[in-house]
């Protein structure tokens, strides 16, 4: 299950980080998740809340904070930066879905508002970050 996949690696993302801090548990993780990437939000949420805590203790009663990511472009012709809504990509109608299911298909879609060149790079939008994880360790004075 791809959806599983991507939430493990955030937490084993997210455990390496308390790894490295010192943190023997951890309270919150915030994620992002890019508008681009392909995801089923509800199943990679399972996943983080109900999945995986169980598999270490330091994740006992973690909170997640999990948010969309909007999509940015950056024109290669000139470099201005965009977003969807300056692209001329309508994202209630049946090109914004496609885009969701199909990223490659943005530059089917996307015009620089300030050229009309369709070559662009994108910088934001894809992929999951992690973002911040909160935790307390041995030595915090709480
Ligand atoms: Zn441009």
């Amino acid at each position: 299950m791809h959806e599983l996949a991507l939430a493990d690696s955030v937490v084993k993302a997210a455990l390496n980080v308390a790894d490295d801090a010192g943190m023997d548990r951890i309270e919150r993780i915030v994620v992002k998740v890019g508008e681009l990437q392909q995801i089923k939000r509800d199943l990679f949420e399972f996943s983080l809340t109900t999945v995986l805590p169980t598999t270490d203790a330091r994740l006992a009663g973690v909170e997640f904070d999990v948010s969309e990511e909007p999509v940015r472009f950056q024109c290669r012709s000139c470099g201005t930066e965009y977003g969807r809504d300056e692209a001329g990509i309508d994202g209630d109608g049946d090109q914004g879905e496609a885009i969701h299911f199909i990223p490659e298909l943005s530059h089917a879609f996307a015009r620089c508002p300030s050229c009309g060149s369709p070559d662009f790079d994108i910088q934001a939008g894809r992929g999951i970050t992690l973002v911040r994880i909160e935790g307390s360790g041995d030595d915090d004075p709480e």
